[in-house]
């Protein structure tokens, strides 16, 4: 349930209400806009049936109304605004575009230092690195653990950006969330719901893929489950998804992401490497995806792709980084203007 707010409506109009939410053991979750202010009501609302109708009535209503969607604090119903997420210095929504780059695996230091280095470089600003790997095959590499997660950090203390990397199982959030900037959970995750309650639990950043073969509404309904445990710092990424066409790894979904902004107010990241599979269309599709209003991008880069003990061939060697990058830039300051709210 939200409700909207007159645009003449005052602070105490706002808090009575919240109070008389509190009073029955729901909560407001407060949205300023620019014209008005919305309330999401957060809890069991169906337990109190009379309360619509006392909200309608009470100083400042313009109108009360029920979330048409089966997910509910995810939706732009309940938030008009964009959220923004704040990692460091890095903003992640809202009209910023943040590129997270580095290797698909931790292999050793001087590979992952390297990597960040010349992603820093050519405007990345968050690094990206695996140290626990999902594998399709369980006897291809799946890892360096911790060891990799403190290749990670070493990393950030070398060039002061933040770190995403993958947290597989419930057992190893609270291990990752001690290195970890920001937690990624993989698509072949998006529906494991003891995970996503685990992160959820947490009040780090998590940026959750989408689902090898999810519907968008599966999607944000897993981002739901992550919400309502009460850690509002979830970001969506798009990263391709099966279809019936072999010749691309998976099928880049470049109209998710206008999609997703519609329906929820979460930044939604692209990952055009696994979106596609193939280092030479990573760059069209990067592009593509920020001129679709992406608010950031997931790029797999190696300094040697070939040797690449994961993802070869969807990696970009730093000059093809370097060279998107610069396009990226062009294509986000064309098209910031305001693709986001997609109305
Ligand atoms: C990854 O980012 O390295 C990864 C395994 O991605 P996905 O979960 O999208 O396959
Ligand atoms: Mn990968």
């Amino acid at each position: 349930m939200i409700v909207v707010m007159k645009s003449d409506s005052t602070r105490g109009d706002i808090d009575r209400i919240l109070e008389r939410l509190t009073r029955v053991n729901l909560s407001g979750h407060l949205s300023q806009g620019v014209e008005r202010t919305v309330i999401g009501v957060v809890g069991e609302t169906q337990l109190h049936p009379e309360l619509r109708n006392e909200l309608e009535l009470m100083a400042g209503v313009e109108d009360v109304v029920s979330i048409s969607k089966p997910y509910k604090l995810a939706s732009r119903e309940f938030q008009p605004a964009d959220t923004v997420i704040e990692v460091g210095n890095v903003k992640i929504g809202g009209g910023d575009l943040v590129v997270m780059a580095g290797p698909c695996a931790v292999e050793s230091e001087r590979q992952v230092i390297e990597t960040a280095r010349a992603v820093k470089a050519a405007g990345a600003t968050v690094l990206r690195g695996g140290a626990f790997k999902p594998r399709s095959s369980p006897y291809t590499f799946r890892g360096m653990g911790e060891e990799g997660l403190k290749i990670l950090a070493k990393a950030r203390a070398e060039t002061g950006m933040p770190i995403i990397t993958e947290v597989l199982s419930p057992q190893d959030v609270e291990l990752v969330a001690r290195y970890a900037d920001i937690l990624q959970l993989g698509a072949r995750n998006m529906q494991n719901y003891i995970l996503l309650d685990e992160v959820g639990k947490t009040r780090m950043p998590v940026m959750l893929k989408r689902g090898l073969s999810a519907t968008i509404q599966e999607w944000l309904l897993s981002a739901e489950y992550i919400l309502a445990q009460g850690n509002r710092q979830v970001m969506l990424c798009e990263r391709g998804i099966r279809t019936f066409e072999t010749y691309t790894r998976n099928t880049m979904d470049v109209s998710a992401i206008p999609s997703a902004h519609r329906l929820s107010h979460l930044p939604v990241i692209a990952d055009p490497s696994h979106g596609t599979g193939k280092w030479y269309l990573v760059p069209p599709l990067a592009l593509a995806s920020v001129a679709a209003g992406a608010d950031g991008l997931m790029v797999e880069v190696h300094p040697s792709p070939d040797q690449a003990v994961s993802d070869g061939a969807q990696s970009l060697t730093f000059e093809n980084f370097s060279k998107m990058m610069v396009q990226v830039k062009l294509i986000h300051n064309l098209f910031r203007s305001d693709t986001v709210a997609a109305t």
